[in-house]
């Protein structure tokens, strides 16, 4: 099961979110990246974390990925699940957030965020809603508003879209009719 430590609190913070920015390694993938004798990088997708996008483009959340590397599957990726707003190559994640916030003109407290590692505590503090793959590391976990049961690659980013979902009480019915 899901571990949400507040649960109130997240629901006032949930409230709030108008974007849900994600990791790539480690959280839409199992943190594993292989590679072809031709030295070709590949990546494994999760197809339950491809219809969280979809829900959330339904309930007009904008989705955004924030990633460290250059990584052209990603960008493919990205593009195939119409996610809008794509970083790739951000060695400071929360700064680019900020640069986002900004030119958005939103708070940071309007953006949820999923990571893995140490790479996203920064980010993870900046916003208003943080969540952790079930498989991220401890100091993590620890700084996580709520912490997935799924691990990542293995539909963590679908469940923290579902919580998102629930704690602000949208209805997936609407969402189902489309089906
Ligand atoms: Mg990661």
């Amino acid at each position: 099961m899901m571990d949400i430590s507040n649960k109130e609190l997240s629901g006032s913070k949930a409230l709030k979110i108008k974007f849900f920015f994600m990791d790539v390694d480690g959280t839409l993938t199992n943190g594993c990246t292989s590679y072809s004798e031709k030295g070709e990088a590949m990546k494994s997708f999760n197809h339950r974390d491809g219809t969280a996008i979809a829900l959330l483009n339904h309930f007009k959340i904008g989705a955004g990925i924030i990633t460290g590397e250059h990584s052209e599957i990603v960008k493919r990726r990205a593009e195939k699940l119409k996610i809008n707003h794509c970083f790739l190559g951000i060695a400071n994640k929360a700064e680019c957030l900020n640069q986002f916030a900004d030119a958005k003109k939103i708070k940071l407290d309007e953006i949820a965020y999923i990571g893995d590692d140490l790479n996203d505590l920064k980010v993870m503090q900046l916003v208003g809603l943080s969540f952790a793959t079930g498989d991220a590391s401890t100091l993590v976990k620890d700084k996580a508003d709520i912490i997935c049961a799924a691990k990542g690659g293995e539909g963590a980013f679908r469940e923290a879209v579902e919580i998102l979902l629930l704690l602000r009480n949208d209805s997936i019915e609407s969402f189902l009719e489309l089906l």
